[in-house]
């Protein structure tokens, strides 16, 4: 939006390895994929993926259980809390470069 030649910039590039991560462990847990998502999980990461290059806040987006903007329609919206509740608490073992940069984007205030 405000940089539209730029592509993402690094708090929304991070923001999308997280979501792409997070599915990627819940869809290998609870529905036993290897490589690749199911149908399903991969409809969700395409409908967040969208919904992050549409967010109006981009580098200063805040974490997305603190935002005060809900831009998720059900059912993703259920969907993707799915995955959140699954993934969150595992993502500072197989991820803790990402999961410490998501707890310090969780401490900014939320514009
Ligand atoms: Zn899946």
């Amino acid at each position: 939006m405000a940089r539209p030649m730029a592509g993402p910039g690094p708090r929304i590039r991070r923001e999308r390895l997280t979501l792409e991560a997070m599915i990627r462990l819940f869809c290998r847990k609870r529905h036993h994929t290897r490589g690749a998502l199911c149908e399903g999980c991969r409809a969700l990461q395409e409908y967040a993926l969208a919904r992050l290059e549409r967010c109006p806040f981009q580098e200063r987006k805040p974490t997305c259980a603190k935002c005060r903007v809900h831009c998720y329609r059900e059912p993703r919206r259920s969907q993707i809390r799915e995955v959140m509740r699954f993934s969150g608490p595992r993502m500072l073992l197989r991820h803790p470069i990402l999961a410490i940069g998501h707890l310090r984007d969780g401490r900014r205030p939320a514009p």
